[in-house]
């Protein structure tokens, strides 16, 4: 299954994927993904969400090479900029491209999930359950309204939906790192939370052979259930919001809270494609704990001049530990800048309240 191929016709990565919504919502599940499939290949669509992503967003992000942290982990270590994006992280190339597609199929009202705001602990309940409110109702609403969904999750086609717009960042960044290197990287890594950003890099890397594909996940504050919001890393598949994937779930299926210092990892399951490439042995998965994304955050910030959003500061928490052999070749998404994390990292340093 390329991904040229992937997801099938039913929304399935593999086993994952699929399905799982109330009735009223399929006729507009169906509406979207054929609207899809004919709008992505469709020139006046593209060229006008590629004016967008230039003149709005200012796209291309640039791929900066981290020398001062190459020296100290070791590494050869390039970032791709996505911090640099209007609103600083890569939603936006999702949203926007959402928004129109909701313009060319006449529907005026969008409604969103905001559980990936701020302030951690409680967020994981706000996501699931801002997932579920926004489902109950775009499902009384369907005629008048689009569900913009923040990541490659929920029931088919979100997950491609969403992959196709975020595959920029990867498509970009392999150019621009082919552009300034001469080859590829050996190692590509990001952050998982949905899985949004790891998908838009993964996807222009994904089956060739030279390149090995991390996604690290947040390891929270310990491995029990609860502690943490590793679902590939420590869950085990089930359904949620729609769709089939690993999740966290106790002894009776029951999706567990979840905790991460960082609001947009905090989510108790994860895009059906990453399911996919875990079990097939596309991608490895792998976790960073909060005190790792802390040192991560101080580290880039030290090293570059780089305030890391905490999500990505998980990554550079992961490469402190030198996992990779010495020397490698390592590109790095950093999904977005760290300006509103900053009263989460004051509070977890000093020990105040934020
Ligand atoms: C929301 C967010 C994430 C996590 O979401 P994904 O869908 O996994 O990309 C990561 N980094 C930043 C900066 C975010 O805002």
């Amino acid at each position: 299954m390329s991904v040229a191929t992937r997801p099938d016709e039913h929304g399935r990565f593999g086993a994952y994927g699929g399905r799982y919504a109330p009735e009223v919502l399929i006729p507009a599940l169906d509406e979207l993904y054929a609207a899809w499939l004919e709008l992505r290949d469709d020139p006046g669509f593209r060229g006008e969400l590629a004016d967008l992503l230039r003149d709005f967003v200012g796209r291309p992000t640039p791929i900066t090479h981290a020398t001062h942290l190459s020296a100290e982990l070791g590494y050869d270590l390039w970032l791709k900029r996505e911090d640099l994006a209007h609103t600083g992280a890569h939603k936006i190339n999702n949203a926007l491209g959402q928004v129109l597609l909701a313009k060319r199929l006449g529907k005026r009202r969008i409604i969103a999930e905001t559980g990936a705001g701020q302030h951690g602990v409680a967020t994981a309940t706000a996501w699931k359950e801002a997932v579920n409110e926004a489902l109950r109702d775009w499902a009384a609403s369907v005629g008048t309204t689009h569900y913009v969904i923040g990541s490659v999750v929920g029931p088919h086609p979100f997950p491609m939906l969403v992959r196709d717009l975020q595959r920029v960042i990867g498509d970009e960044a392999r150019t621009q790192y082919r552009d300034r290197v001469g080859k590829d990287p050996e190692y590509v890594v990001a952050c998982v939370g949905g899985g949004s950003n790891a998908i838009g890099m993964f996807t222009a890397f994904v089956g060739s052979p030279e390149v090995r594909l991390f996604g690290v996940e947040a390891g929270g504050v310990g491995s029990e259930l609860g502690r943490h919001c590793s679902s590939l890393t420590l869950g085990q598949p089930g359904i949620l919001h729609g769709a089939l994937s690993y999740l966290l779930q106790d002894a009776d299926g029951q999706v567990v809270e979840t905790h991460s210092i960082s609001a947009g990892l905090d989510y108790p399951g994860v895009g059906p494609e990453h399911a996919y490439l875990k079990d097939e042995g596309l991608a490895t998965y792998v976790s960073a704990t909060d005190g790792d994304a802390l040192d991560g955050f101080r580290l880039l910030a030290r090293t570059e001049g780089i305030i890391p959003a905490l999500e990505p500061a998980h990554v550079i928490g992961w490469l402190r530990h030198r996992p990779l052999p010495d020397g490698a070749r390592v590109l790095v998404n950093l999904s977005g800048r760290g300006d509103k994390d900053l009263d989460t990292v004051r509070a977890a340093l000093t020990g105040e309240q934020p």
